[in-house]
């Protein structure tokens, strides 16, 4: 009795770390692609880091905001 206890145990342990980490996986993957697809890249003018999508592009330069351009 006491062997099957412990392996129901141990199933339960292992079953509840999967769940866990199938729970906790979208959620750094979304947020590590998102990471990726939102590159940081630094304001030539004042050196505040936006993410590329919010950043202002012109002449090879980056901007921050419309008040850096
Ligand atoms: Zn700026």
């Amino acid at each position: 009795m006491g062997l099957i206890k412990l392996v129901l145990v141990m199933l339960l342990v292992w079953v509840g770390f999967v769940l866990f980490k199938k729970m906790r996986q979208p959620n750094l993957s979304s947020s590590s692609d998102s990471d990726a697809g939102q590159k940081m890249i630094a304001c030539s003018v004042c050196d505040t880091h936006v993410p590329e999508s919010e950043a202002i592009i012109k002449d090879g330069k980056i901007y921050c905001s419309k008040d850096c351009l």
